[in-house]
């Protein structure tokens, strides 16, 4: 059976993986729309090379070079951030969420809206809107399947189990490339060092919120919507390995893990063929190579983005958007140069202890939170 898939953000590292698997499986999806921030010609070639229906820019600037670069063809093109929207809410049986950033909440809440399959990858979205998202989720009778590996490993071992039966869910991190690095050293880390990561292949955002266990922070709170146990419940432990992806442990004392490669097409292949199974070409895991599993606590004293982001979940309301959005200003101030590695945590502390705007209600409200938010986090990085 052929179902329709729309893949939010197919230009980048998801997106690649998705439409990698979709090509080994061709028969089985019908692609609906592929959009991107702007690299209007790769987005046209995937257009064509899939089929697609519909190819969208998020940035309208760049929709006279994907006009041009899809003319003579059926596919419609369009731009914007309204665009984006658009093809979230052709109904598409499956929706893959790849963009990053806050910018992929609107189109995430549109794909919800449609009461279909969506496969979340983009936890910015959940960590700056959970509650109204999830609320909309199950309004909407929307099916939402974690993408992100940790949290696709942790559905994986409740298989529908009752979270009343958790004891604790157990997050792993790889601990970044910086791990083992002194106070001194993270100072100094540079932007290339910073974006090698050991395990995984990822975009720039992704791979720094890595280095600075910001990443680790965001998936706690993804957690925390997607599974809700309760904060206290839910925990970190560094695992440099990757190999186990997640763990829940149960009040029996029965623990389940998922292990698997660094390959995130294994993830995104568990959403696309739920709730059944599908064949992917990854290596499969090779133990006796591997050798050792080890497990470390989390060092909050040079890594202190997850404690940020564990207070901000505590405290609710807009911390959780304030915090995501001083961290993409962060990030973006760090891979331009501007601010040291070590600033990227503490510019995320100053804005959130500067002002908390009251608690949104409504997607708009959750969109001038982050507006409102990068502002003051940019003024802050220039008054440095
Ligand atoms: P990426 O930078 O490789 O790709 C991002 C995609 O979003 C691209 O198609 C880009 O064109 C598009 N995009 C960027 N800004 C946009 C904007 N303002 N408007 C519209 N489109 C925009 O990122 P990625 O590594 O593929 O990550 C995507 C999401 O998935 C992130 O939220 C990330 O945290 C999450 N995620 C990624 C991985 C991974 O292995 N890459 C793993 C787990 C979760
Ligand atoms: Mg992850």
């Amino acid at each position: 059976m052929t179902r329709s898939i729309t893949i939010l953000g197919a230009t980048g590292s998801i997106g690649a993986s998705t439409l990698d698997l979709i090509r080994q499986n061709r028969e089985a999806w019908d692609v609906k729309a592929l959009t991107a921030n702007c690299s209007a010609k790769e987005l046209a070639a995937l257009a064509i090379e899939f089929g697609a229906e519909m190819a969208v820019v998020g940035d309208a600037a760049c929709l006279a070079d994907l006009r041009e670069a899809l003319s003579g063809t059926s596919i419609s093109a369009e731009g914007g951030a309204q665009a984006l929207c658009e093809a979230a809410s052709l109904g598409a049986d499956m929706t893959v969420a790849a963009i990053v950033g806050c910018a992929g909440l609107a189109p995430v809440m549109a794909a919800v809206e449609q009461g279909k399959c969506i496969a979340l990858a983009n936890k910015e979205a959940l960590v700056s809107a959970g509650d109204i998202l999830m609320d909309a989720v199950a309004r909407h009778g929307a099916t939402l399947l974690p993408t992100d590996s940790e949290h696709n490993a942790i559905f994986q071992c409740l298989d529908g189990g009752e979270l009343a039966d958790i004891r604790w869910i157990t997050l792993t991190a790889s601990g970044g490339p910086f791990r083992e690095w002194s106070h001194e050293q993270l100072a100094s880390a540079k932007r290339e060092q910073a974006l090698k990561h050991p395990n995984w292949d990822m975009g720039a955002k992704i791979t720094i919120d890595s280095a600075t266990m910001m990443n680790k922070g965001l998936e706690f709170i993804e957690a925390w919507h997607l599974f809700p146990v309760g904060l206290d419940r839910l925990r970190i432990v560094v695992h440099p390995q990757s190999v186990i992806h997640s763990m829940v442990e149960y009040r029996d004392g029965s623990t389940l893990a998922q292990l698997g490669p660094s390959d995130m097409r294994v993830p995104i292949a568990s959403c696309l063929a739920w709730p059944g199974r599908m064949d992917t070409s990854c290596k499969a895991l090779d133990l006796p190579t591997i050798g050792q599993l080890t497990f470390f606590e989390p060092d909050e004293d040079r890594f202190p983005a997850t404690k940020l982001a564990r207070e901000a979940a505590h405290a609710g309301g807009a911390a959780p958007a304030v915090l995501n959005a001083a961290n993409e200003v962060a990030v973006a101030a760090f891979l331009d140069g501007q601010i040291t590695f070590t600033q990227i945590s503490s510019l995320v502390a100053r804005t959130l202890e500067t002002r908390l705007p009251p608690a949104p209600t409504s997607l708009a409200e959750v969109l001038a939170v982050d507006a409102e938010a990068r502002k003051l986090a940019e003024e802050l990085r220039e008054h440095a």
